[in-house]
């Protein structure tokens, strides 16, 4: 093979290197050739840009809008996402609890999806014993079984519910949630957050006045939160111990 030749070997395998990955594009323009009249006339396919719909690569919540540009795909459509079952939520897939899995389950093991902040006030303070989980928009209520058996190994079941009945009237009232991804939730100001607790308490408190019979343990547990609303929370309005 003399000098010249391998030039021009080198020239077409490095034509070809570059012409195949840019024929192989995924994005959703026409194709490279401008549409040629005589192509056309001739029967050929014109550049068109590809389908609404059609995927992008490496873009698993992205596909073509049909006049050449890139779109989200629909909110709540699935997804993959390092091989686990996701859900698009604003162009992205995020990983989501499987089919018939506890959503707080779930977050109680993908911790690491949570911010810093969120795993510090939730899971890593042993006074939370519950809390909100938004999972894209999604809301559930969760108890840190661990927590509150930490410092109440006497608790009966329906106390514990008593907790999910606190978180559960902070979905009720409305608490912020991210859209998309994960976090918990949260409420806009001190002043809604104040009166949100407050009427969480309240509820709670009001569960464990249900209990039947009442027993020293709801009788104290009663108490501590009473105290709490009042002193620390300074609640407007109490629950009511004679109702
Ligand atoms: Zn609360």
């Amino acid at each position: 093979m003399n000098w010249n030749r391998r030039v021009w070997t080198w020239t077409v395998v490095l034509m070809i290197g570059i012409a195949i990955p840019a024929y192989a594009t995924d994005d959703c323009e026409p194709c490279e050739e401008p549409e040629d009249p005589t192509l056309v006339s001739q029967g050929s396919d014109p550049c068109r840009p590809k389908a609404e719909g059609a995927e992008v690569e490496n873009e698993p919540c992205k596909e073509c809008d049909g006049a050449g540009g890139i779109q989200n795909k629909e909110d709540g459509a699935s997804c993959k996402v390092n091989g686990k079952d996701g859900v698009c939520c604003d162009g992205v897939c995020y990983e989501v609890p499987g089919e018939g899995e506890d959503p707080c389950d779930w977050a109680s093991s993908n911790q690491g999806k949570f911010s810093q902040a969120i795993q510090d006030e939730v899971w890593g303070d042993t006074n939370c014993f519950g809390y909100v989980v938004c999972i894209n928009g999604d809301t559930t209520e969760c108890v840190i079984r661990e927590h509150i058996e930490g410092q109440n190994s006497d608790w009966t079941e329906e106390m514990i519910n008593c907790v999910c009945v606190h978180e559960l009237n902070h979905i009720n009232a409305g608490a912020n949630c991210p859209p998309c991804g994960y976090g918990v939730g949260t409420f806009p100001d001190a002043e809604t957050k104040k009166q949100g607790e407050c009427e969480a308490y309240k509820a709670q408190w009001e569960c464990l006045d249900d209990i039947e019979p009442e027993t020293e343990l709801t009788r104290s547990a009663k108490n501590k939160y009473f105290e709490y609303m009042l002193n620390d929370l300074n609640c407007p309005v109490m629950p009511d111990p004679f109702n």
